[in-house]
């Protein structure tokens, strides 16, 4: 009932299968399950989890090859575009690609990229653990071959279940690929999955309480959810801006599942989100790089409107208590004038 839920959300009619782990353990069977040592791929990072995802195929012995992006930006179609017609040889067997970059609020547009592909025989690997279900995603017409998501970010259960869609292709190529793997083998858990099984003891509560995380989805309808994640996502958006704080992520760049904003100048990152917590609210904080230098909000999980006003109206008290005299009131009035001039729909 799970892979079957999923199916839609993916955008697929492919083979799904559910694995014991959290997302991070998706991203490792999907590369260690693709690939044989010594094959190249290219890695497109456009923030901290995508650097991940290119050092879990350096640990599974893959020669990777980075085509870099400045953070808070997204993965330009045409860099890829460039670097795949470049590959005459067809050297480059896999291509991993972020679809929201958590560590950034950045969203690349994977409909757009797709076609940057051509008629490159590269495998079309994207980690969305943190986008599937935020927005619409297409996995079969946009021809990506395993898009990994996780239990615990829009689909609102707990963490510990990591869940892969792959295309024919691309179990064709798992069969060929000769990597190492034994726990997140991609092939054993479809081979399980035929009879209704898993490979081994599944994480059962996580799984119940994913069937009612996909129940509620789509009870509400995946369009309400968009509908929802892009209202929060506006307001915080629209907050940050009344008040003279800028945005990390680049125009046409925004998640709808996490905005990042860079600290106001001056001020500490860690000292807001001290003061923060002290008042019940969790943001996040930035991660290499950009550790210190920026605040990250989410906008998934079972979050309502209360919940959304009260964390802006306490970020608002603390920049105001911080020094900051732009933050008398103003922000708050400005989330609260975007969410009421927006039908609830989810
Ligand atoms: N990729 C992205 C984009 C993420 O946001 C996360 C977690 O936040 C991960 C990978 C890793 O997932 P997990 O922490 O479930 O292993």
């Amino acid at each position: 009932r799970v892979v079957r839920g999923m199916a839609p959300i993916f955008g697929t009619s492919g083979e799904i299968v559910a694995l014991g782990g959290s997302g991070t353990g998706g991203l490792q069977a999907a590369v260690a399950s693709s690939f044989s040592p010594g094959e190249r791929v290219l890695a497109a990072p456009v923030g901290i989890f995508g650097e991940r995802l290119a050092a879990i195929a350096r640990a599974f012995g893959l020669e990777v090859e980075l085509l870099e992006t400045r953070y808070g930006s997204a993965l330009d179609p045409e860099a890829l575009a460039a670097r795949l017609r470049a590959d005459r040889e067809q050297r480059i067997a896999g291509v991993l690609l972020t679809h929201n970059e958590t560590s950034t609020g950045v969203q690349n547009d994977l409909g757009a990229l797709a076609a940057a592909f051509g008629e490159h025989p590269a495998l079309r690997i994207v980690d969305s653990v943190s986008g599937l279900g935020a927005t619409p995603f297409a996995m079969d017409a946009w021809g990506y071959d395993i898009v990994v998501t996780a239990s615990q970010k829009v689909l609102a259960a707990p963490p510990g279940l990591a869940l892969v869609a792959a295309s024919a292709r691309a179990w064709e190529r798992i069969a060929a690929a000769r990597g190492p793997r034994f726990y997140f083998d991609l092939a054993k858990a479809r081979q399980f999955a035929h009879d209704g099984q898993t490979p081994w003891t599944p994480p059962l509560s996580i799984l119940a309480a994913l069937e009612v995380g996909l129940e509620r989805y789509h009870a509400a309808g995946a369009a309400a959810v968009y509908a929802r994640l892009e209202r929060y996502a506006r307001a915080i958006r629209s907050f940050a801006e009344t008040l003279g704080i800028e945005l990390f992520s680049r125009p046409g760049a925004h998640s709808v599942t996490v905005v990042a904003l860079r600290v106001p100048p001056g001020l500490e990152a860690g000292t807001i989100r001290t003061r923060l917590r002290e008042r019940g609210i969790v943001f996040g904080g930035g991660q290499g790089p950009m550790k210190g230098k920026i605040l990250r909000i989410g906008t998934m999980g079972d979050l309502s409107d209360a919940d959304l006003l009260a964390g802006l109206e306490a970020f608002e008290t603390v920049l105001c208590e911080l020094g900051l005299n732009a933050a008398d009131g103003r922000g708050l009035a400005a989330a609260h004038r975007v969410l009421s001039a927006t039908p609830v729909t989810a």
